[in-house]
């Protein structure tokens, strides 16, 4: 891991590639300059910490939202295609991704360690229950690891008999690695992380939500602490 990458899941990553502004503690400004122009306040390079503190706090707690759209992040993303789709359902990110019909996808795919498979929920429909992992996981990953590999098998034999990428690349499974740039502002941000760093969602999306609050918390810290607080119901 450097500085702005943290490594994901078994094969995957996240790295902050660029951010408007860039500074650490820079975008806390951003964002009280946006608001005070509100009142036409005067130019203000330097940082009032505790009156920019109690404004950006304020402005979370009454869902005074734009300004927090003042501070942008762009990410390089490498995930399971799973992961990719829960990720892109977020309209408000801008996206590009690798071409399976442009190049040969890579042989890269996801496979759980036994002790995040856990068994399918009674009383949620979508999640899993973690537990002690055992026997029944261990096979589990076993099964997983063959068919992806017999997928990627048959996935080079196509190719090598001129079935183009496009057509070849359809019996690929959803764990295979995808990778892509997503643009988001911070108020947007932390609407998808309201939805992906929560217990609801799908524990592989939650690690990468949890990677980038992380890479983002040094640009904003005092906005991440506001909405940190909302959450937890102290905003
Ligand atoms: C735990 C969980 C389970 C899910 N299960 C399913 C499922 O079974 N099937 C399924 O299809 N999806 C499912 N989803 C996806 C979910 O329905 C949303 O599509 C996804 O979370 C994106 O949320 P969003 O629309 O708020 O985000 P964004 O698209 O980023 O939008 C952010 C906000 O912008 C506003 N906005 C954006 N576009 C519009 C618009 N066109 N009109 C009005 N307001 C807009 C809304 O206020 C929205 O909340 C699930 C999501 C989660 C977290």
């Amino acid at each position: 891991m450097t500085s702005d990458r943290i490594d994901v899941l078994d094969s995957g990553y996240i790295r902050l590639v660029d951010s408007m502004p860039k500074e650490p503690g820079a975008g806390d400004l951003s964002i009280v300059r946006a608001a005070r122009v509100s009142y036409d306040a005067a130019w203000r390079a330097g940082e009032d910490a505790g009156s920019d503190a109690r404004l950006i706090h304020y402005l979370w707690r009454h869902k005074h939202s734009t300004p927090f759209e003042s501070v942008e992040f762009q990410f390089e993303v490498m995930l399971p295609i799973f992961v990719a789709r829960q990720w892109m359902r977020h309209r408000t990110w801008t996206y590009n991704e690798l071409s399976g019909r442009y190049r040969e996808l890579p042989e890269l795919f996801y496979v759980p360690r036994p002790e995040h498979i856990g068994t399918q929920s009674e009383d949620n429909k979508q999640g899993r229950v973690f537990c002690e992992h055992g026997y029944v996981e261990a096979c589990a990953v076993g099964i997983m690891r063959d068919a992806f590999e017999e997928a990627f098998k048959t996935y080079h034999e196509l190719l090598e008999h001129g079935v183009p990428r496009e057509l070849a690349r359809t019996v690929l499974p959803l764990s295979t690695y995808t990778h892509f740039f997503a643009k988001v502002d911070l108020r947007n941000l932390f609407g998808f992380l309201d939805l992906r760093n929560d217990q609801h969602a799908q524990y592989e999306i939650r690690q990468y939500a949890e990677a980038m609050l992380d890479l983002v918390r040094p640009i904003a810290p005092v906005a991440v602490a506001a909405w940190e607080d909302g959450r937890k119901g102290n905003g």
